[in-house]
């Protein structure tokens, strides 16, 4: 057993101490055990202080034009750019995942969200005139007000590039932004806002607030107009049903269960890789991960014997001594949840084809596991495991596999592999899951332009893309009169027998039939 789980019992990578008399959170490096850090459990007061603080530092940020504000994001996004190394070795070390991933899975996205919002934000939150059918002689627009401060709680798998998301978002549409990370990778938060702090941005517009899950339930009866939510189906439940009792808006974005359709006309190297990257990569702990494969049974057997090839090639370790494929998994729980599924599959007849085991030594490894065999009764192809394992179903249409891919409570991501485009994108379309990524893997969550969020209990609402930064801001409405207007108005006051006869006979001339209001586009 590693050195991290002797010191918190199996709980997590984060162990609970003191430091001088106050609660805290030390954070250990999964893949040595090494202790990286400290941070506090703040109490409910010392998060309201934070918002507090934050709800200052909005009424000066908001009032900027938005351009200035883009702008200052902007030298925020060179400093990211600058300091790269640094929040690479940090994420690497708190989550033990591989550098490549630190950099190209979380860096890269936000400094990438941040050019493309800063750039497109002054047209995508400006004014909207709103075209009216009926009451022509006025107008409707719609601006984007800022909401005031938004919350955010996150989750551990991906801490810089998930909360920085909406961080970004938030700033841009003029709200302040407060975050609360997960408990178990608390430090890279906090080294986001030392950078965020350091460009001279407003201190206070952007707040942290470090502790357990009350932390979180603490952010949302603070005042706050809006959350973000992502983490687990479990957890999303409860913080919705917080939400609804503070009254505030809220994005969840939960679990997924992602299927894979190996098509008999997919092109068989392709799909191969792309099972490998998409069920393995950060140790499978992504929201969007491949865990369950239907694969025809004309490329079945190939695809299978293709894919235990390449997970044999993947180097595992310690991601700070040198360059790994895989690194260690987040904590001692995790592992229990994957020897858990597999057991479940092996005793249902799953046949094991590559893994299976925890890897012995210091930190927590897990070796990359593919079952085959699989099938609904097991465990494996219906429950999230969020860890390196998939499991493999033999198909026998692509109906079948569509089925299939259906059979889930969640719906949050999707992939299939066809050479025929036209299949493929017809296929997708019957997928039941918020995006559908034909002949890729994982690429949609970092496309800024396109929206990412899942349906059934993936969760509601998205994030990225233009319809999600306006959702960000608060959408409010004008109308207004077109020319000056008689000062009685035809349909109010006096209600007399005459005025409603009237108003009978203007129902049916405006909406009977082929009525004037079907023809008005022509009319005005
Ligand atoms: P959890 O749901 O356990 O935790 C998520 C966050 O919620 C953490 O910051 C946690 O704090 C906090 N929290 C816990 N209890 C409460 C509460 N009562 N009120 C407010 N906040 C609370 O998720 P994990 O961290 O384990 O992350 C894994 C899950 O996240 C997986 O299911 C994964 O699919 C999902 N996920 C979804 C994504 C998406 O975009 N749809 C992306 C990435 C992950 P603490 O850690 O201190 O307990």
């Amino acid at each position: 057993m590693s050195a991290v789980s002797t010191q918190n019992n199996g709980q997590g990578h984060a162990a609970a101490g003191t430091n001088g008399g106050s609660q805290t959170i030390k954070s250990y490096a999964p893949a040595t055990g090494e202790l990286i850090g400290e941070v506090p459990v703040m109490s409910k007061e010392q998060v309201a202080q934070v918002v507090s603080r934050a709800r200052k530092a909005q009424r000066a940020w908001a009032v900027l034009p938005i351009e200035e504000r883009c702008d200052r994001l902007l030298r925020f996004r060179d400093a990211i750019v600058d300091r790269a190394e640094e929040i690479v070795q940090l994420l690497s070390k708190e989550t033990g995942k591989p550098r490549h991933e630190a950099l190209i899975h979380e860096v890269m996205p936000i400094a990438d969200l941040l050019t493309y919002y800063c750039k497109n934000a002054p047209r995508i939150l400006a004014p909207r005139e709103i075209e009216l059918h009926l009451f022509k002689h006025r107008k409707s627009y719609l601006h984007y007000a800022p909401r005031g401060v938004i919350g955010v709680i996150s989750p551990w798998n991906f801490p810089f590039t998930l909360p920085m998301g909406d961080v970004i978002a938030a700033l841009v549409t003029g709200s302040a932004v407060v975050v609360k990370p997960s408990e178990v990778t608390p430090l890279i938060m906090l080294k986001a806002k030392e950078i965020f702090d350091a460009t001279g941005l407003p201190e206070d517009l952007l707040g942290v607030v470090t502790g357990y899950g009350p932390a979180g339930q603490a952010l949302i009866e603070s005042g706050i107009q809006k959350l973000v939510f992502t983490g687990g189906v479990e957890t999303g439940r409860r913080v919705a049903a917080a939400c609804g009792a503070a009254l505030i808006p809220c994005v969840m974005e939960l679990g997924g269960k992602a299927p894979l359709i190996a098509c008999s006309d997919c092109d068989l190297e392709l799909t191969a890789h792309s099972i490998v990257l998409g069920g393995f990569a950060n140790a499978g702990q992504v929201c969007v991960s491949v865990e369950r494969v239907y694969a025809h049974e004309s490329v079945y057997e190939p695809l299978i014997r293709r894919v235990k090839q390449l997970v044999g090639e993947l180097k595992q370790g310690d991601p700070a001594k040198s360059f790994v494929d895989q690194g260690a998994i987040i904590f001692p729980k995790q592992i229990e949840v994957a020897e858990k599924h597999i057991a479940d599959a092996l005793g249902k007849g799953a046949e094991l084809v590559c893994g299976g085991k925890r890897v012995a030594g210091t930190g927590d490894f897990f070796e990359p596991t593919v079952l085959a065999n699989c099938n609904h009764e097991m465990t494996v192809m219906k429950e999230e495991i969020f860890g390196p394992v998939l499991g493999v179903q033999k198909v026998a249409s692509d109906e079948e596999a569509v089925r299939l891919a259906n059979d889930s409570h969640l719906g949050l991501n999707a992939y299939l592999f066809t050479k025929d485009r036209a299949k493929g994108k017809r296929m997708a379309e019957q997928i039941e899951a918020g995006s559908v990524v034909v002949n890729e893997v994982l690429i949609n969550h970092a496309i800024a332009e396109a929206p990412f969020g899942g349906i059934k209990q993936s969760g509601f609402g998205r994030i990225h893309g233009e319809d999600a930064l306006r959702e960000m801001a608060e959408t409010r409405h004008v109308n207004y009169d077109r020319f000056a207007m008689p000062g009685s108005n035809p349909v109010g006051y006096p209600y007399t027998e005459k005025s409603y006869g009237l108003m009978m006979k203007g129902l049916r001339a405006l909406f009977s039939g082929r009525g004037i209001v079907q023809r008005i586009g022509q009319l005005f």
